[in-house]
């Protein structure tokens, strides 16, 4: 898999170029001047992470932020944005140095850092990771998008659903190439 990166108009996959997508590209990668929505046009899935944040104007999209990305635990609300907010478009973002990548060995971290912050028994904390990091574990931030794009698309085909990535170290979407 391949990241384009996308500095310039004819950067942007001719497909995608009179959709909101490429309007999300312009926005974020190019500072686009925000134009007027009434309506949202897309619907975004994205990473929790403090270091993703997308430049685009008010009423342009609906955003669901998890850790990773990952849609599966989020169904319900993208079946909304869908049917009352009548998008077309979901765009899925993975990024590097993602934290749920190798979520195992924050372990030691996670359960230390309820018990000091959160005030809960170390034994609760222990069962709290074990019962949840496999479900939010992510292998490769890449493939996961990919994969989790295709199975959103499945579920839902009658809507364009696109895998991108954010580089934290540039702050750029890039296309991804698969
Ligand atoms: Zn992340």
């Amino acid at each position: 898999m391949n990241l384009i990166k996308i500095l310039k108009e004819e950067d942007i996959p001719k497909k995608y170029v009179d959709t909101p997508i490429g309007e999300l590209i312009r926005y974020h990668n190019f500072n686009m001047p925000f134009k007027e929505y009434d309506t949202a046009q897309i619907l975004v899935g994205m990473c929790m992470d403090n270091r993703n944040q997308l430049n685009m104007p008010p009423n342009f999209a609906y955003i669901i932020r998890t850790g990773g990305g990952n849609l599966r635990y989020s169904e319900f609300k993208v079946s909304y944005a869908i049917a009352i907010g009548r998008i077309k478009y979901i765009v899925l973002f993975g990024h590097n140095n993602c934290g749920m990548v190798n979520l195992v060995s924050k372990r030691e971290d996670f359960v230390n850092g309820l018990c000091e912050l959160a005030g809960w028994t170390r034994e609760r904390a222990e069962e709290h990771f074990m019962n949840f990091a496999t479900m939010y574990e992510v292998d490769n931030e890449i493939d996961f998008v990919v994969n989790e794009s295709e199975r959103i698309n499945a579920k839902y085909p009658g809507i364009e659903v696109v895998p991108l990535f954010y580089n934290i170290d540039d702050n750029l979407i890039y296309f991804i190439q698969y």
